[in-house]
């Protein structure tokens, strides 16, 4: 089922997951919905905050994306990106790495909002899967943005908040009328 992405201006979006105890049926559906989601709006992530929901859960698929390529290694090898995909991330722990790299984000709860962003080009991560099984993997290019974003939204932080503040001030406008619609729209509910 494809459920609502939440815009910025609702506050769910600034609020810290719970950690998931147990992979309950509920939750189960709940990673299918987030897919359905991501899919129906052509994200690369999406996190449980952005469909209303604060918890430690998160999933990417960066597939999609032949022109911003992905680096993967499990147990420090070289690993096929696609046979990968697409990941499902609970209770996700990070550890950025490497040189600082700019390159571009959007983020489905801020449609048609652009920036470049600096973050460290690698990430090494441990969470658990679908399963609830335990698991590690480093990253490198899309694949290392996508999840210290999607990381960053499971703690309350959004992308404008690492924004310098040249890009966040060309963004400004935009971003506080996004920020006014949303709550208007959540004032009339
Ligand atoms: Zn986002």
């Amino acid at each position: 089922m494809v459920l609502d992405v939440v815009k910025y201006g609702d506050p769910v979006l600034r609020k810290r997951g719970a950690k998931i105890e147990a992979i309950t049926p509920e939750i189960t559906q709940f990673i299918a919905d987030m897919f359905d989601t991501m899919k129906a709006a052509r994200g690369v992530g999406l996190a449980a905050q952005q469909v209303g929901r604060a918890l430690q859960l998160t999933v990417i698929d960066v597939r999609g994306m032949r022109d911003r390529p992905s680096l993967l290694w499990i147990d420090g090898q070289p690993a096929e990106v696609d046979a990968f995909m697409p990941l499902v991330l609970i209770n996700p722990q990070i550890a950025p790495t490497g040189p600082r790299v700019a390159g571009p984000e959007g983020c489905l709860s801020f449609p048609e909002i652009y920036g470049d962003i600096e973050r460290p080009a690698e990430v090494e991560v441990t969470a658990q899967n679908e399963r609830g099984e335990s698991f590690s993997f480093k990253a490198g290019g899309l694949l290392a943005r996508a999840v210290q974003h999607e990381v960053d939204h499971l703690n309350g932080i959004l992308f404008i908040d690492r924004m310098d503040s040249t890009v966040r001030a060309d963004v400004k406008d935009e971003v506080d009328l996004l920020q006014a619609e949303t709550k208007a729209r959540l004032g009339r509910r």
